[in-house]
């Protein structure tokens, strides 16, 4: 607790069933799935302007939906499909080739997917709120957690019988007092990256000059001979919005998100390197002479800061094995994707992928911060290593995560028990009603450019 802050002086702004903090991929999620039956106040707040956090602020790609390799499986379902579907209605998505393989993205307008997470949100009658930003946790006699939030109008209180952390940076667990461990403390933390996006790009033109192989091939000659290019690789791929690419590779790494002085310095390099990369492109990269940055996003993107112990911790070596918990209530096949310095200083990318059928379940127990009676974590702040984080925080996992939280977290006050009691077979039943994957599908998923929602 901030001891500055005096609770009792706070006013309380209102009383909720199910209070979701941050509107990332999982806290919309998990909003949508808490007012299910339209039976509890859940109300969603988040301190930008926007829903989506990253999928929103930094992206434009689902990455998770889909299984790596040649014989591709859809092996998440239910709510985050209906997002998709919303997408798919405007011609907003197309599915794409990841360009390092780790399995076929939903590529969508990320403008469009603002609209459609506001639509939703207020479909399913949430009380929403903008701008507004988590400062302090307490625990009320009643049972009620106290969260205290600040925006332009002051400090008030919003009493909750359950809290879903969704924001990314573990912020309610880390005032609740829930114990975690910090991206970069036991291991190398993953870098941070700003990406950007350019208009006026002849991908055409791009295309007959060898496209992305090229384009590496340019890079990884422009560095060895001295060129300031901040590395070797990185992502590009076309948008929906004609003759514009969006770019993953400006590379940040050795500072903390969570200590504000590093993170003005992480901003600021982020944005000099996205400018050294767009130099780069107009002058050597063919198709890109009359290209331009026309938008950088909305922060420097966080991949891991705080990673909440939970009832169950996912580790490397569950991923590996294909490991499927029976209390499973996601499925992923990401490989492992781990951005930062390799043991030769050189900072590139690595994947290790998952063996066997490719596929592992995520228990449970791994939303369920350890010791909570009536909070879950969901999202990128979830219970794994480090290593098992890189495979399990693609966004279709990330929504998957919050689709079971919200849903559990309605189970909870319905039976009255704590979290780590809600019976999993009934969490199970309603995920499975909703759409949800936990066994690996035999049909292959049809991953052709419009091929959203079809088999082969
Ligand atoms: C550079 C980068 C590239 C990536 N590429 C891909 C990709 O191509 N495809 C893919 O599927 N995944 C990708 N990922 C991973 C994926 O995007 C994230 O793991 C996922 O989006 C996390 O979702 P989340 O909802 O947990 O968190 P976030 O999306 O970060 O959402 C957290 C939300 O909480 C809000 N918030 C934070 N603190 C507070 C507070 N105190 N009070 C109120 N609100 C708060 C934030 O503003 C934000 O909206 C990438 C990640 C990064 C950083």
């Amino acid at each position: 607790m901030l001891e500055f802050i005096s609770h009792s002086k706070v006013p309380v702004w209102g009383e909720m069933d199910i209070l979701v903090v941050g509107a990332g991929s999982a806290g919309c999620l998990a909003a949508l799935a808490a007012s299910q039956q339209r039976k509890y106040r859940v109300m969603l707040v988040e301190r930008y302007g926007f829903p989506g956090g990253t999928s929103t602020q930094m992206l434009d790609t689902f990455y998770g939906f889909y299984t790596p390799g040649d014989s591709p499986k859809k092996i998440v379902g239910g709510l985050p499909d209906t997002i998709v579907n919303e997408l798919n209605k405007t011609g907003d998505i197309f599915l794409r080739p990841n360009t390092y393989g780790a399995g076929t993205g939903v590529n969508y307008n990320p403008e469009r997917l603002k609209l459609v997470w506001d639509q939703q949100i207020m479909a399913a009658g949430i009380q929403f709120l903008l701008h507004t930003t988590l400062v302090d946790v307490s625990l009320e006699e009643s049972g009620q957690t106290s969260c205290i939030f600040w925006n332009k109008g002051g400090f008030f209180k919003v009493k909750a019988k359950r809290v879903i952390d969704a924001s990314g940076d573990a912020d309610f667990c880390h005032l609740a007092g829930f114990s975690y461990e910090i991206a970069g403390e036991l291991e190398p933390a993953q870098s941070m990256t700003t990406t950007f996006r350019m208009s006026h790009v002849d991908l055409d033109k791009y295309k007959a000059a060898g496209g992305n192989a090229m384009l590496k091939e340019k890079m990884k000659t422009a560095v060895e001979r001295g060129h300031p290019l901040p590395r070797k690789e990185g992502s590009v791929h076309e948008m929906c919005q004609t003759g514009c690419v969006s770019t993953v590779a400006v590379k940040v790494g050795d500072l903390s998100a969570l200590k504000p002085e590093e993170l003005t310095q992480a901003e600021i390099e982020g944005r000099k390197q996205a400018f050294i990369y767009e130099r780069f492109f107009r002058a050597e990269i063919p198709g890109y002479e009359s290209a331009s940055i026309i938008g950088l996003s909305h922060q420097i993107g966080v991949r891991e800061t705080r990673r909440v112990y939970g009832e169950v911790r996912l580790s490397k070596e569950d991923c590996l094995a294909g490991h499927m918990p029976e209390d499973r209530i996601l499925l992923c096949g990401a490989p492992m994707e781990d951005h930062r310095k390799g043991k030769d200083g050189e900072d590139e990318t690595a994947w290790q992928y998952i063996p066997g059928q490719g596929v592992y379940g995520v228990s449970y127990g791994t939303i369920v911060p350890k010791n909570s009676e009536r909070s879950w974590v969901v999202g990128r702040c979830f219970s794994a290593t480090h290593d098992a984080h890189a495979s399990c925080r693609s966004m279709a996992q990330t929504m998957a995560m919050g689709q079971a939280a919200g849903l559990a977290a309605a189970l909870s006050l319905e039976h009255d028990t704590a979290a780590a009691q809600v019976d999993h077979r009934l969490l199970q039943d309603q995920l499975l009603r909703l759409g949800a994957v936990l066994e690996i599908p035999t049909p292959l998923a049809d991953t052709r450019r419009d091929g959203w929602g079809s088999l082969l």
